[in-house]
């Protein structure tokens, strides 16, 4: 039975960064990616703060240059599909893939898998996926050419996606539930100057989504004047946040009060030999570069380790 070095889940920035820099340094690794590598930088339309591409990049090209440079990286294997669960301790873990019917060992594990969009909660929210109620502005955008769309959330994301969307259809109403938008001033002050085709509104929740086959229209609660509005909406474009992918680990790796992992600065669980890297993390700032940084430290992390546990 082969046990690897290192096992990567996640083929997002973080998880490339690790699996490359542990490859180059004599490890074997395994990484594990679901679908195409990228992560979410492949549902983000481009990057305007990645150094070295001052007149910015597409997500999608980001991504391609992130798979080229993985694909023939020295000692990583790629397979394909899901880790459904780890169990065992440093020196010898075993991670069970593709519905159970995969089994590996590895001595140390290094978790990337980031997260998913959050979901509003609202009912027929599930019903309206995929008839007017989406979570990706860059795949679905373009079904509303010219139409009235809208967008829930006050992050960077849901300040992006208006932007993006504001370039393809008629109108965004741009719904946000506090007076101050969490995104950054830059993007604010590019929606000023479109209010012609985008709308906001502050201070308010949807309270109702309307549509048979498919969405017709929201209504809107101002949670400061308590009036309830009905907005026309053929599509619903929410950037609510994020909520970690986490339910494969063992519950003692221990998690913060929104279910991301708590790592030390070294990317270090309170498991020894579990590392994590990049948006499941705990912390402040989610961004590509974060992640490829953190990917890199976890690396030198888990390197350190083995050494440590080989002597
Ligand atoms: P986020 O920063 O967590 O913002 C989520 C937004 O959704 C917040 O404004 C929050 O409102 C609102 N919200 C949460 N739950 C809600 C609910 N149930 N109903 C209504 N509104 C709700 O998420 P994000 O915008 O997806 O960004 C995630 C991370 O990626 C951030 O670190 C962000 O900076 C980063 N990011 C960066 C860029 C960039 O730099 N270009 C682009 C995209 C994302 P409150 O403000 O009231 O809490």
């Amino acid at each position: 039975m082969k046990i690897y070095d290192a096992v990567v889940i996640g083929a997002g920035p973080a998880g490339i960064t690790a699996a490359l820099y542990l490859g180059r340094s004599g490890c074997s690794v395994l990484l594990f990616e679901q679908l195409t590598p990228g992560g979410q930088i492949l549902l983000t339309e481009a990057l305007e703060n990645y150094p070295g591409y001052p007149a910015g990049i597409k997500g999608y090209e980001l991504a391609d240059l992130f798979a080229d440079h993985i694909k023939d990286a020295p000692n990583v294997e790629r397979p394909r599909g899901e880790v459904c669960s780890i169990s065992g301790s440093a020196g010898d873990f075993k991670i069970v893939s593709a519905g159970g019917e995969q089994e590996h060992h590895a001595k140390t594990v290094i978790v990337c898998t980031g997260s998913k969009h959050r979901h509003l909660g609202l009912e027929d929210e599930e019903r309206l996926i995929g008839r007017g109620v989406s979570y990706c502005a860059l795949c679905d955008g373009n079904f509303y050419r010219n139409k009235t769309v809208a967008v829930v959330g006050g992050g960077n994301s849901a300040l992006e996606e208006t932007l993006y969307l504001a370039r393809i259809v008629g109108k965004v109403h741009l719904i946000h539930r506090r007076d101050e938008f969490r995104g950054v001033k830059i993007y604010l002050d590019r929606l000023e100057a479109i209010r012609d085709k985008v709308e906001i509104h502050r201070n308010s929740v949807i309270s109702r989504l309307n549509g048979k086959e498919h969405l017709e229209s929201i209504n809107i609660h101002n949670l400061k004047t308590d009036k309830d509005t009905t907005l026309p909406a053929e599509a619903l474009f929410i950037y609510v946040g994020f909520d970690p992918e986490t339910a494969f680990l063992p519950a003692e790796v221990k998690r913060d009060p929104n279910g991301f992992l708590v790592t030390d600065t070294e990317m270090r669980t309170n498991i020894p030999g579990i590392f994590a890297a990049g948006d499941i993390r705990s912390k402040l700032c989610r961004q590509v570069i974060t992640a490829a940084g953190d990917g890199a430290t976890a690396a030198q992390c888990a390197f350190v380790f083995l050494e440590q546990l080989h002597a």
